[in-house]
């Protein structure tokens, strides 16, 4: 039943049971497919194991979740209160802007003002 496969890298012939050419070292992609998956499938178990010999490893994960959501709360509400608070910031500076201008138009220049607060 064991196919002769071609080598695509070196052409070498060999039978598909091996998992790779024994001329140059190169998987199949089928071999490397199962490879792959047998990983994974090792990962899997590795994970399994993990899980139920430490179930203290569990609490830590969840506890992290939890810090995660925590962090993604503040991040929201900074993404909130952070465009407002530079709303007011903005207001702020155009009463100041207008309070300038208002002076500027009465004679007095804010470089006059910071004069007179130094003096104090
Ligand atoms: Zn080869």
């Amino acid at each position: 039943m064991s196919k002769i496969i071609v080598c695509p890298s070196c052409g070498g012939h060999y039978k598909e049971k091996l998992v790779r050419c024994p001329y140059c070292g190169t998987a199949t992609l089928e071999a490397e497919e199962k490879e792959y998956m047998g990983k994974l499938e090792d990962i899997r178990i590795d994970l399994e194991e993990y899980g139920e010999k430490a179930p203290k490893q569990i609490n830590k994960s969840i506890v992290k979740t939890i810090l995660i959501a925590i962090i993604v709360v503040i991040i929201l509400a900074a993404c909130i209160i952070l465009p407002l608070w530079m709303s007011i910031d903005a207001k702020n500076k155009k009463v100041q802007k207008e309070k300038e201008e208002f002076l500027k138009n009465q004679g007095i220049t804010t470089g006059m003002l910071e004069v007179t607060t130094y003096d104090m």
